[in-house]
C-alpha cells in the first residue's frame, strides 16, 4: 500500500503547482468562500428589510460564489495539490440601504478582480500556462460581475429616496433565476 501511494506521488510531482502558485490559489479558494458568507450576510440583510428581491438575487450571488470555490478545488485536485481550508473573518451583517449594499459589493467585487489578475501574474511568473488559462475565466467572469453592479447602482441612484422606486428595483432583482 505504502508503495503505492508512492507511485501517485511520482506520477503527480510532474504537473504540480510550485509552492507559491498552489499558496495562492488556496488563498483565492478560501476568497471565493468569503464572499458566498459576505453575500449570505447581505441576502439576511435584505430579508430583514422587506426587500425579498434584493435578498433572492444575493442568494443566488452566494452560491455563485460557492460554485467559483468549487471549480477551484477541482482545479487544485486535478493538479495533484493539497487543499487547505482556512477559518475566515465573519461578514459584515448591517448596512445603511440598498445603495451603500450595491457600493460595498462593488468595492468587494473590485478587490476580486485584483486578487484574480494578480493570480494571473503570478502564473505568468511561474511560466504556468494551465493556471493562466484557468485563471481567463476567472477574469472575464469578473467583466460582468462589475457591470452589473455597476447597473444596480446607476438605477439606485436614479431613484434616489423614492421607496416606489426601489421596490420597483427590488421586483426586478427578484426575477434573476440563475447562479452565474
Ligand atoms: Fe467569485
Ligand atoms: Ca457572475
Amino acid at each position: 500500500m505504502k508503495e503505492y501511494f508512492l507511485t501517485i506521488k511520482k506520477r503527480m510531482e510532474k504537473t504540480m503547482l510550485t509552492e507559491s502558485m498552489l499558496k495562492a490559489i488556496n488563498e483565492q479558494l478560501n476568497f471565493e468562500m468569503y464572499s458566498a458568507n459576505v453575500y449570505l450576510s447581505m441576502s439576511a440583510y435584505f430579508k430583514r428589510n422587506a426587500l425579498n428581491g434584493f435578498a433572492d438575487w444575493m442568494k443566488l450571488q452566494a452560491q455563485e460564489e460557492f460554485e467559483h470555490a468549487m471549480k477551484i478545488f477541482d482545479y487544485i485536485s486535478a493538479k495533484g495539490g493539497k487543499i487547505e481550508i482556512s477559518s475566515m473573518d465573519a461578514p459584515q451583517s448591517e448596512w445603511t440601504g440598498p445603495l451603500n449594499v450595491m457600493q460595498y459589493t462593488l468595492i468587494h467585487e473590485q478587490e476580486v478582480t485584483n486578487r484574480i489578475n494578480n493570480l494571473f501574474q503570478i502564473a505568468h511568473e511561474n511560466n504556468d500556462h494551465s493556471t493562466s488559462v484557468f485563471f481567463h475565466w476567472f477574469i472575464e467572469e469578473q467583466v460582468q460581475e462589475e457591470a452589473q453592479v455597476n447597473e444596480v447602482i446607476d438605477k439606485l441612484i436614479l431613484v434616489g429616496d423614492s421607496s416606489h422606486g426601489i421596490f420597483m428595483i427590488d421586483d426586478k432583482m427578484g426575477l434573476r433565476t440563475n447562479a452565474v
